[in-house]
């Protein structure tokens, strides 16, 4: 705008005084800069002269801040084109991950090998080196990396116990899913709460740290994941339960018609009931009837139809 008004005096100026632009391109550079000096009124004289420089020196002016207007701009869409293209990798890498594709082959599970842990020891605990994984495996055996935390945590458009805490959020690809599943709920007579989703390392750690100090440690490590360990880490998880059972998390809840259709259906939607009962020998957990976890529909659906775990399923599943 202003850059404008300048260019708008400029023509007036010129206008009004009849400068051609030749006469003004004649003037030499020290010329041009007199205008700029104090007491170059003194030294050249005529007005007109005076007219003419102050002319040219308003319009170096304006082309100057033209120029630092284009740059900025250029500057702008260069950094806006630099999001674009980010965001758009994003995507891809997050769209790559929803492609797993199981097949039957030979009689055996096959899968690309992207979708297994991959684990390097560090500090003497299995730490998983690609936890981005939809399918990571993060249990008392293979541990989160501590600085580990996803990178597109959203809050799911469902009914929440709590409001706004860090535990209402999850990762696009489960929030996305987690909607469907209580909308699906909803429309069969089910109305389901989510309670607690997203958990990050330190949190897990003043969690852990504050048990330790009540019990101690032996006590404390067989009711609170170790840090690194809990799959509410990974940002796919959800612990769900409804009014029937006051808004807790209770093992009456695996009883409730709202736990039942969850059992049932949560893999119609690519969720597992993570820690079943009868298999806490494989999950190292205890059954916990509220405990989802998002591993994507077709992965879900071969474990709930072999009643698998996902221990078992890797135990199963063959690497390609
Ligand atoms: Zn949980």
């Amino acid at each position: 705008m202003r850059t404008f008004g300048v260019t708008i005096l400029a023509l007036l100026l010129f206008v009004q005084f009849g400068c051609s632009s030749n006469e003004l391109q004649q003037l030499n550079a020290e010329q041009k800069l007199k205008i700029q000096q104090p007491g170059a009124r003194e030294i050249d004289g005529t007005k007109e002269n005076i007219t003419k420089w102050k002319y040219i020196v308003e319009k170096q002016q304006a082309e100057e801040a033209a120029r630092i207007a284009a740059e900025e701009a250029e500057k702008k869409a260069a950094e806006e084109a630099r999001r674009k293209e980010e965001l758009a990798k994003q995507e891809a890498s997050s769209k790559t991950d929803q492609m797993i594709k199981i097949v039957m082959a030979n009689g055996e599970f096959q899968m690309d090998k992207q979708f297994f842990n991959q684990v390097v020891k560090v500090d003497g605990v299995n730490t998983i080196q690609n936890p981005t994984n939809l399918l990571v495996l993060a249990n008392k055996t293979y541990y989160l990396p501590s600085n580990y935390r996803p990178d597109n945590l959203v809050q799911p458009n469902v009914p929440f116990v709590f409001q706004g805490a860090e535990q209402n959020f999850m990762r696009k690809e489960a929030a996305d899913a987690l909607e469907d599943m209580f909308a699906t709920a909803k429309e069969e007579g089910i109305n389901l709460i989510a309670r607690s989703g997203f958990r990050s390392y330190q949190t897990q750690e003043a969690v852990f740290n504050r048990e330790v100090n009540e019990v101690g440690y032996d006590q404390a490590i067989l009711a609170v994941a170790v840090p690194g360990t809990s799959e509410h880490q990974t940002g796919l998880t959800m612990d769900i339960t409804a009014n029937s059972v006051n808004q807790q998390l209770v093992e009456e809840f695996g009883k409730t018609k709202e736990g039942i259709w969850l059992r049932d259906n949560a893999h119609r939607f690519g969720f597992i009931l993570r820690y079943p009962e009868g298999k806490e020998d494989i999950t190292k957990y205890m059954y916990e009837p509220w405990h989802f976890r998002y591993i994507g529909i077709e992965a879900a659906t071969i474990i709930y139809e072999n009643d698998w775990t996902l221990e078992e399923f890797f135990r199963v599943v063959k690497g390609i």
